[in-house]
């Protein structure tokens, strides 16, 4: 790691409220790894569990909880609906503290795979749902309620046992497409972010070792956050880890909680000599007065810093902003400087989703030009840098 995350003057993004840091300093290096270190515990610091009994008893919840000496556990009927969590917008001011102090443990379902097409071929089961991070446009509460802890799924060996059927059933790629010339790509992480579940739980772990051993297929998922423990899980080459970047001016406002954007890119080279295939999100593209500008910039640091090999292998995808109304309303209510930008009508127009949301992106023209600005500015300024999609 060329910066590592546990250095202490390298600062997390923005904490939330002012709320006291309860984990004393320790030393770098110290207990078994990452998941151990301050820092780590820093992001994820469980104080209380709400569980499944099935997810109680299974091996994979035993072993969680095993890690969590002390803590107070709460049975609960169902993962999906934990009356003091979800869907409360009175948690608003919680709303940090809950990510970072409370974790649910539940049995997934519904076990299927569905296609997709633009970031990978399918979309996985997620072995999680839910974050300890807290970037403000992030869509994953629109379907879960506000306070959006993670939640893990114990039963992993189904989860696992799904996806290498489901990749055999395949059988080879017929023919290249932009998601993976030979490759089909499954995104596991599209629920949460995997290297923080991988702070508390196995699951991360599991399927880059199911994948390690699928030659017809790859895992992807997008990341916001520097695990190191992820470079000992030795993927072969069968995991794309995406590390989703975007100006810092914007990411100290609007990616709460998130490694710094300079730490994801510092991570690059490590994560490709372990073993991962390495992309980059460049999303959310946020317009605002200054974008080009600051994206030229953030552009000019992944040529700078960024070696030969990473760049050889790299593709990018490019996601324009969206948004939400009930979001926008939540968030004028804890953070509305991250509104300032998020929101701006004159720019965006609405569509209901079929669950009846209402959802906000930049205008059909608007958005057709930025992308192609985007796109003149990659080519100007890290031209290296394949675009795999843009949307
Ligand atoms: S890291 Fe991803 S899942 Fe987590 S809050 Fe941010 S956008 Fe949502």
């Amino acid at each position: 790691m060329h910066q590592p995350p546990d250095r202490p003057e390298q600062p997390e993004q923005q904490a939330l409220f002012g709320w006291e840091e309860t984990v004393p300093a320790e030393p770098p290096g110290r207990g078994g790894g990452f998941r151990d270190s301050a820092r780590a515990r820093r992001m994820l610091d469980v104080r209380e569990v709400y569980a499944e009994p099935a997810a109680l008893a299974s091996p994979r919840g035993q072993q969680i909880l095993a890690r969590l000496p002390g803590v107070p556990v709460t049975e609960i009927a169902g993962h999906w609906r934990v009356p003091s969590l979800h869907g409360n917008e009175g948690n608003i001011a919680r709303w940090t503290r809950i990510k970072t102090e409370t974790l649910v443990l539940g049995v997934r379902q519904s076990l299927t795979t569905r296609p997709n097409g633009r970031s990978a071929d399918w979309i996985a089961p997620g072995a999680s749902n839910g974050c300890a991070m807290a970037c403000a446009y992030c869509y994953v509460p629109r379907r879960k309620g506000y306070a959006n802890p993670i939640t893990l799924f114990t039963n992993i060996e189904a989860i696992t046992a799904h996806v290498r059927r489901h990749v055999r059933a395949q059988g080879p790629k017929p023919e290249p497409n932009q998601c993976d010339p030979h490759a089909w790509v499954y995104d596991i992480g599209e629920n949460g972010d995997c290297s923080v579940d991988a702070l508390i739980c196995d699951n991360t772990a599991d399927l880059i070792a199911a994948f390690r051993a699928l030659p017809t297929a790859k895992a992807s998922f997008a990341t916001k956050f520097v695990n190191p423990d992820l470079l000992a899980l030795d993927p072969q080459g069968r995991t794309r880890v995406r590390f989703s970047v975007m100006p810092p001016d914007d990411s100290r406002l609007l990616d709460l909680r998130t490694s710094p954007v300079a730490e994801r890119i510092a991570a690059a080279a490590d994560f490709l000599d372990a073993g991962y295939e390495v992309h980059f999100n460049l999303s959310p593209v946020v317009l605002r007065p200054g974008w080009q500008r600051d994206w030229a910039a953030l552009l000019d640091h992944l040529d700078d810093v960024l070696p030969a090999r990473v760049k050889a292998q790299a593709g990018a995808e490019i996601i324009m902003l969206t948004h939400n109304q009930q979001l926008h309303e939540v968030n004028l209510g804890w953070h509305p400087r991250a509104e300032e930008v998020l929101w701006q009508p004159a720019a965006q127009e609405t569509k209901r989703s079929e669950n009846g949301a209402l959802n906000v992106r930049y205008a059909r023209e608007i958005k057709r030009d930025a992308l192609a600005r985007l796109r003149e500015l990659i080519a100007g300024h890290a031209p290296w840098l394949r675009i795999r999609y843009a949307f």
